[in-house]
């Protein structure tokens, strides 16, 4: 498990030791005009950049697919997440715990130390009544859900609140702009995939983009753009709705379905091949039932 904050550095000092990326902070996009050849953004400081494609990476609410009128589809979970990191007594051992109750999961995710991050999902009701609460008494609340197995747990960070939906882009690409990452698919995070299916997208792109660039194609090109969206639109969609209907299969207490998923858990648990399948998956590592796996995330150049 990585902390985002790691990993953000990470990629920020690589950013920083490419003389071919130019990194310009505390600057947001505002406008995008597509141009027969190429691609115009206006920045906040007022600067406008001119390029053949415009990498719409810009989250959920992605500015870039509602300006080009890319539509979404959607629906909240009516969950929100509490996120906090916790302190706690004995070591986890390098293991991520998930516990499902009827109101959402709370996923227990080992950091450095004897440290694990919480997600911890209750309906927007309970969790902004949680989140009122001071540590003292959010400990309480999260006790009896956390259990005693690490020992005395306490808070060791500031906590966050997330309000909980799935939003998918309808389109991937436009005339010279392809989505990826929230921008192009925001999931439910039970299964904790966000990253990985955005990486793939990168992956992905870049991909594509190379092969076109070696064919002497134009990277912008409608017929190269729609190669990406043909390669991940449907891998990011299936995965999505697989996410949202472990959601729902688990954030219930339906005891036909409790019973259906503990036997899908037992048969899981007692073959290991298929143990392996769901956890190389999870890891990014495999291409899934639907999708190629990109050259980069199988660990070969483009
Ligand atoms: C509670 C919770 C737990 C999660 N846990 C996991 C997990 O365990 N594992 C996992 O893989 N994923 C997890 N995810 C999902 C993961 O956080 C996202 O999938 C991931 O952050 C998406 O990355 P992104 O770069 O596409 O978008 P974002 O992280 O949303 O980044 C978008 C960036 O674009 C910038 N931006 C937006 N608008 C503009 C603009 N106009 N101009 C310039 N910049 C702009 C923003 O400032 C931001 O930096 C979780 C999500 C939630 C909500």
């Amino acid at each position: 498990m990585l902390e985002d904050r790691h990993l953000y550095a990470a990629f920020l000092a690589a950013m920083q030791a490419d003389p071919r990326i130019t990194h310009i902070p505390a600057t947001s996009v505002i406008a995008q005009e597509a141009l027969a050849a190429g691609i115009s953004v206006t920045l906040s400081d007022g600067q406008t950049l001119t390029a053949r494609l415009l990498v719409g990476a810009d989250g959920r609410r992605s500015g870039v697919a509602e300006r080009a009128g890319i539509t979404r589809s959607g629906w909240g979970y009516g969950q929100t997440a509490l996120v906090a990191a916790i302190a706690h007594e004995r070591p986890h051992g390098g293991v991520a715990q998930q516990f499902f109750m009827p109101s959402g999961p709370l996923a227990i995710l080992p950091l450095t130390g004897n440290r694990s991050s919480i997600v911890w999902s209750e309906t927007d009701e309970a969790a902004k009544t949680i989140a009122a609460l001071d540590d003292a008494a959010f400990l309480e609340v999260l006790r009896p859900r956390f259990g005693d197995f690490l020992g005395t747990i306490s808070l060791c960070g500031p906590r966050f609140m997330y309000p909980l939906n799935l939003t998918l882009a309808n389109a991937y690409t436009a005339p010279r702009i392809a989505l990826i990452g929230d921008a192009a698919h925001g999931v439910h995070p039970i299964a904790g995939q966000g990253l990985n299916l955005g990486l793939r997208d990168v992956a992905a792109l870049a991909e594509v983009l190379a092969e076109a660039k070696r064919r002497g194609e134009d990277i912008g090109a409608a017929d190269v753009l729609a190669r990406y969206q043909l390669w991940r639109r449907f891998d990011s969609t299936s995965l999505a709705l697989g996410m949202d209907s472990v959601n729902r299969l688990f954030s219930n207490d339906n005891p036909l379905l409790r019973a259906g998923r503990d036997l899908g858990m037992g048969v899981v648990q007692a073959i290991p091949a298929l143990r392996r399948g769901f956890m190389r998956q999870a890891a990014g590592l495999s291409a899934g039932p639907f999708g190629k796996l990109p050259r980069l995330l199988a660990g070969r150049p483009l």
